[in-house]
């Protein structure tokens, strides 16, 4: 309201919708108002009319569902970005198929330069396992070319590959990873901490990087989504290129990032502190979040550190570090008023990270301090209990159901009721926001929304039905959780005056949608800081 003059007008308003608030009340109302990049008022289509001016743009929704803009709290912008830029390995059904595809990519390829692959799944092509260095060497071996497993924690590499990454039959296997060998000669595949001996070798040109940044960016908008927590990427430059591509006008995503190292996460966590960097720094397009280690790997990989190991094989996965050091680490970000969090996957590593965290809160005690479980994907109810007691906040993955979920079982059997248990956590007044850990799954959140509310494996396998939650918590978790989990619930998350105006519209209403087809609604509209960032170019709305 102008103060004492006439009353002041929007610049957009949206009539006619299923406006889902997401506010305390879960309230549904049918207008909303913005002011240049603040929501206004919301209402009635009644109490809006008033904030509709001449030089207002109106949409009539027509029913159409109208939320928060989706915050994917966990992926990895770097790493998506430069999928763009190398072989999708997601659909092929056999080894040979892989090589056709690096084939065709190596004969575009200068000599020399990388060949990479990426989303290979084993448990998909008919010879279920990893190819090895001879079968890539038959694609080239003047081109270093390397293919990354689905889980992202395990790679193949070919000859050129290895002599590159300083890898032979005598290397020692680097701490948290393993040289895959048969009877004492590298096989190629490289496990963990050891696949970065190679990784780290492989640079990309910073077009590269940007170019990958940017369509990255435009593919999570079409989506829906308005914010991002990031959680690492590939290479030393990686936060540092955040923030120049957050520099530019034309990048409308808002990013959260933490500070983590695929190779080394503790000394980078060191350095960032050495330069007074903590968790808030930045503003409402870039801004610094957790401190955030790795502890384990996968289950599909097998490699997430379990309390009782896989029903395939009775080993426990692998730990990356000892207790002690986990706590150590983690001391000196918690008393510097950081946030902290660590990729766990594994019952054994969730529990080792509620060990820290309930160190570091016991030790020096800290109000408010939002520590965070990345994934957490396999829990129980003891775990439950203790996070309870931390107020720690949980961040799930729940497009893992449908894409890995049939491997949970078969790896470790009916420890998957125990996958992601978010009605548990919301039972316990835990509080829980959700990733979809983008490139490892899609991105869509409407299809995490949609495995939340039921739990179903691509196979149609219902995994832990109790854990099942409603469509409105499914909702919160994708929206104003997301924004609890970067300490931003006052100025985003829902749809309330005073808030960013960062919108997802819909082609449907949600609310009448049926569960199983919630990740087919197409998006119509995307819209940050009250610009539209998106717009459906076949559905038209009307
Ligand atoms: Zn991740």
């Amino acid at each position: 309201m102008g103060e004492g003059g006439e009353k002041m007008k929007a610049s957009l308003v949206y009539i006619n919708g299923e406006i889902i608030t997401v506010d305390d009340m879960f309230s549904v109302c049918e207008a909303v108002a913005v002011v240049d990049n603040k929501i206004a008022a919301v209402g009635s289509n009644e109490e809006i009319n008033n904030w509709i001016g001449m030089e207002t743009t109106v949409i009539d929704l027509n029913g159409k569902s109208l939320l928060p803009g989706f915050i994917d709290a966990h992926l990895h912008l770097l790493n998506f970005g430069l999928t763009k830029v190398s072989t999708n390995l997601k659909p092929c059904k056999s080894i040979d198929e892989v090589l056709e595809l690096l084939k065709a990519k190596a004969e575009l390829t200068p000599e020399g330069s990388w060949v990479r692959g990426w989303a290979y799944n084993d448990n998909n092509v008919a010879e279920n396992r990893m190819p090895n260095k001879k079968e890539l060497d038959s694609v080239s071996t003047v081109h270093p070319i390397y293919i990354q497993r689905s889980c992202g924690h395990v790679i193949a590499a070919n000859s050129k590959a290895l002599e590159i990454g300083g890898i032979t039959a005598e290397s020692l296997n680097p701490e948290g990873g393993e040289i895959e060998r048969v009877d004492g000669a590298v096989t190629g595949v490289l496990k963990e901490a050891a696949r970065m001996l190679v990784i780290d070798q492989d640079v990309y040109t910073e077009q590269e990087v940007f170019s990958g940044l940017h369509l990255a960016a435009k593919d999570y908008m079409q989506a829906g989504i308005t914010s991002v927590h990031d959680m690492g990427g590939k290479g030393s430059d990686h936060l540092l290129y955040l923030q120049k591509v957050a520099r530019d006008a034309d990048f409308k995503l808002r990013i959260y990032a933490s500070i983590v190292s695929f190779d080394n996460s503790s000394d980078a966590i060191d350095k960032t502190l050495d330069a007074s960097i903590l968790t808030g720094l930045g503003n409402e397009r870039f801004k610094i979040g957790p401190s955030k280690l790795f502890l384990d790997g996968s289950i599909t990989g097998q490699t997430a550190a379990m309390s009782e190991g896989y029903v395939t094989d009775p080993t426990k996965g692998i730990l990356y570090k000892s207790q002690d050091d986990v706590n150590t680490i983690m001391e000196r970000p918690h008393n510097a008023g950081c946030q902290i969090t660590a990729h766990a996957i594994g019952d054994g590593a969730v529990e080792m990270m509620v060990n820290c965290i309930e160190h570091v809160v016991n030790e020096f005690p800290r109000e408010n301090h939002r520590h965070r479980i990345e994934h957490a994907s396999v829990c129980n109810p003891e775990l439950v209990e203790r996070i309870k007691k931390l107020n720690a906040v949980i961040v799930i993955n729940p497009a893992f159901f449908y894409d890995f979920g049939d491997e949970y079982v078969k790896y470790i059997g009916s420890k998957a009721e125990w996958m992601f248990p978010s009605q548990s956590y919301l039972e316990h007044g835990v509080k829980v926001a959700a990733g979809s850990d983008s490139p490892i799954t899609d991105f869509e959140p409407l299809l995490g929304i949609q495995e939340i509310v039921t739990r179903k494996t691509k196979n149609g396998t219902i995994i832990g039905e109790k854990e099942c939650s409603s469509l409105e918590d499914a909702i919160r978790i994708f929206t104003i959780n997301g924004a609890y989990a970067s300490f931003e619930e006052e100025m985003k998350g829902s749809i309330e005056p005073g808030k960013l105006a960062d919108f997802v519209i819909l082609e449907g209403s949600i609310l009448n949608t049926k569960p199983d087809h919630i990740k087919d609604i197409p998006i119509k509209q995307t819209v940050i800081n009250g610009e539209i960032v998106y717009e459906n170019p076949v559905a038209v709305m009307k």
